[in-house]
């Protein structure tokens, strides 16, 4: 199918969850399928540590530790990237916004960013929020593994690769998250509920927010992202 381009109803599709809901593995395929920029702030924060920048060196200790990294370190950082002609019209963010604030900051990005290029961007976000049971999200992030070379996201029960331990396309040695052990994903499950969960009444107040039900195969949760999205889009 041909990636289609123009959105009309959304600055912004956030796609919202608990760690482990699949929000990356939706966000690679809606981005591919629509042609939007996919951007997943944990992915720039893990990248940036890789390469040892300052904002890495900051980062790191509290991802490590399952904290969320201070606004400061990300506003820069998106709205620099959010400016590129690429996500005029719309983004899928992947792991922001996680709190009110941020929620908060992103509606005036959007709203400062239509009023200064006076475009008709559209300037209002909508959020999908992917509801998954704590038992099937420890279950995959027990299992979860990804590729340091090329960012490929395998499973052990529910995405192997072909070659044990290899990237099916690269060839490199997949890795296990540092914060995929077992006590960093229940501080990681902790400050989702207390900081990022609060969202879904916030999008939800607004006549923003959609929710599906992430507990079913891939494909299944693909197809009602699909559906959610179809919404958004002419
Ligand atoms: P998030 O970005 O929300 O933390 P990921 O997309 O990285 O989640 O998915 C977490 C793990 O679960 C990965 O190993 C991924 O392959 C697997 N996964 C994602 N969606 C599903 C699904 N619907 N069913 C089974 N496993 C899934
Ligand atoms: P993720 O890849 O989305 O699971 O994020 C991994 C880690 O990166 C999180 O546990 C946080 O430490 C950090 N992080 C990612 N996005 C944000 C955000 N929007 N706000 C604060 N910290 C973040």
């Amino acid at each position: 199918m041909p990636a289609r381009t123009k959105v009309v109803a959304a600055g912004a599709i956030i796609l919202l969850g608990p760690p482990g809901a699949g929000k990356g593995t939706q966000a690679k395929h809606l981005g591919a399928k629509y042609g939007v920029p996919h951007i997943s702030t944990g992915d720039v924060l893990r990248n940036h540590i890789e390469r040892g920048t300052e904002l890495g060196l900051q980062a790191s200790g509290l991802m490590r530790r399952g904290l969320l990294v201070p606004d400061e370190l990300l506003y820069d950082m998106l709205a620099e990237r959010m400016t590129h002609p690429d996500c005029a019209s719309c983004v899928i963010l992947d792991g922001f916004p996680r709190s009110i604030a941020q929620a908060e900051w992103l509606d005036r990005f959007l709203s400062m960013r239509a009023a200064s290029d006076f475009s008709s961007a559209p300037i209002e976000p909508v959020a999908i929020l992917i509801n998954v049971k704590q038992e099937e999200i420890l279950h995959r992030l027990a299992g979860r593994r990804s590729c340091p070379t090329c960012g490929q996201v395998y499973n052990l029960s529910y995405r192997p690769e072909r070659t044990k331990g290899l990237c099916d396309f690269d060839r490199t040695e997949l890795a296990v998250r540092p914060d995929d052990s077992e006590d960093v994903i229940h501080q990681r499950l902790k400050v989702y509920e207390k900081n990022t969960l609060p969202l879904a009444e916030y999008y939800r107040a607004k006549g923003q927010l959609m929710e599906i039900d992430g507990n079913r195969p891939v494909g299944r949760v693909m197809a009602e992202t699909t559906r959610a999205i179809r919404r958004i889009f002419a």
